[in-house]
């Protein structure tokens, strides 16, 4: 017996919107007997069990009456390597940034365009994580999970997965799968995606005019840490709301009203809306209600300024949500994951 279960543990450290709920029971796993045993003891004992990485795309609204599973292993290594291509498997308790770094430090493209985004390994497949149009199933080679169902362990392909916008099979069967390390394909031959947002205008203030792979992820890291709050600072989850999938039609309609609407054609003909420009339109930008609010530079990230509950950033979610559907006929998805 390995595993150190503890009571009543606050979760506050643990979630990156600082909301303060209790675990009934808490513990970290370091290792695939420590998993297995956490799933024998949520059996034995019928405490539900919930798996967490960096507690980054969480809103908790509720104490949570469960057995609260901290992935924490640890583990890199490279299982081929043909001279331009390797394979790296990663534990699922890496955190991502770090490893990002890592194949930038071994001279291995691929991740830079994922470079800052909080949390772990294991979480990235979860919602297919995906910035400045790099996804992780651009760069995915497989992964390893245990079905909590049988107990078996499970190899996944990239087919497999159904990845999807900030999206896949883990999000669709939650609660089935528990991701144990993830296979990433990274190159030693750059493949750059620079034509996204602001990245090369960022590289030519820089001067830079033939970036590697490394120039992409600072330029990208500086340009993040401009943006977007540090949860250190300021809780929060990243993006509160996923880009709306709209039809061309409406997507007409509303630029009717608002010549300045931001889309980006589909390759399926819809149009992805940016929810943060429906949600700054309607005057949410900056909004303060208590401790819950809009970020003042990013619209899309809803900011916990101390205090706030989880219900109550739920709260401001919903009038934003039923806001921008009688303002623009548009449903905003909520990303992270309520429990
Ligand atoms: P957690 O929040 O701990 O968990 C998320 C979900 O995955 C939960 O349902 C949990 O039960 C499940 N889970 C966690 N680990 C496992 C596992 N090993 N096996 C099975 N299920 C598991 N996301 C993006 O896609 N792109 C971005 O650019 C981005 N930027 C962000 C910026 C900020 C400032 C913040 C705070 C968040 C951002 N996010 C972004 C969201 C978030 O960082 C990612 O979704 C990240 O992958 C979550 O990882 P985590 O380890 O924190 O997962
Ligand atoms: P941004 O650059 O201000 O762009 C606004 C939105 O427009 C983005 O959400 C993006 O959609 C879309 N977009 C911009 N350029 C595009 C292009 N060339 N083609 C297609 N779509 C385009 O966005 P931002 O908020 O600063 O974020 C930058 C990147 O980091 C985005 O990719 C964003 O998804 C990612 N990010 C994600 C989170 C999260 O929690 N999920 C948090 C912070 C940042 P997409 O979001 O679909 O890319």
């Amino acid at each position: 017996m390995t595993l150190q279960l503890q009571s009543q543990v606050s979760l506050k450290p643990f979630n990156s919107f600082g909301v303060d709920v209790r675990a009934q029971l808490f513990a970290e796993a370091h290792s695939d007997a420590d998993v297995r045993e956490a799933l024998a003891y949520s059996a034995e004992h019928a405490v539900p069990l919930l798996v967490i990485g960096g507690g980054s795309n969480l809103l908790l609204t509720a104490d949570i009456a469960a057995l609260v599973l901290r992935m924490a292993t640890r583990g890199i290594r490279v299982l081929s390597d043909n001279g331009r291509q390797v394979v790296i498997e990663a534990e699922a308790g890496e955190s991502w940034h770090p490893f990002v770094q890592w194949t930038l430090a071994q001279g291995l493209s691929g991740l830079e365009n994922l470079s800052l985004i909080p949390g772990t390994v294991g979480a990235a497949p979860m919602q297919n994580i995906g910035a400045y149009g790099v996804e992780i199933k651009d760069v995915f080679a497989g992964l390893t999970a245990l079905d909590r169902q049988t107990g078996e362990l499970r190899d996944f392909t990239l087919a497999e997965c159904n990845f999807a916008y900030r999206d896949s099979l883990f999000k669709q069967q939650v609660g089935r799968w528990l991701i144990l390390r993830v296979r990433f394909a990274v190159d030693r031959v750059e493949h750059l995606h620079l034509e996204y947002g602001p990245v090369r205008q960022r590289l030519t203030e820089q001067g830079i005019d033939h970036p590697t792979a490394t120039d992409v992820s600072q330029a990208i890291c500086s340009i993040r840490n401009e943006k977007l709050p540090d949860p250190a600072v300021l809780g929060n989850a990243g993006s509160f709301f996923k880009n709306p999938l709209v039809s061309n039609v409406l997507a007409a309609q509303i630029r009717l009203e608002h010549p300045g609407l931001v889309g980006y054609p589909q390759a399926d003909g819809r149009v992805k809306l940016a929810a943060g420009w429906l949600i700054e339109q309607a005057g949410w930008k900056g909004f303060r209600d208590g401790d819950a609010g809009v970020h003042h530079l990013q619209s899309l990230v809803l900011v916990n300024y101390g205090t706030a509950t989880g219900l109550e950033l739920l709260n401001l979610a919903q009038r934003i949500q039923k806001d921008i559907a009688e303002r623009f006929n548009v449903e905003l998805e909520m990303e992270p994951n309520q429990y």
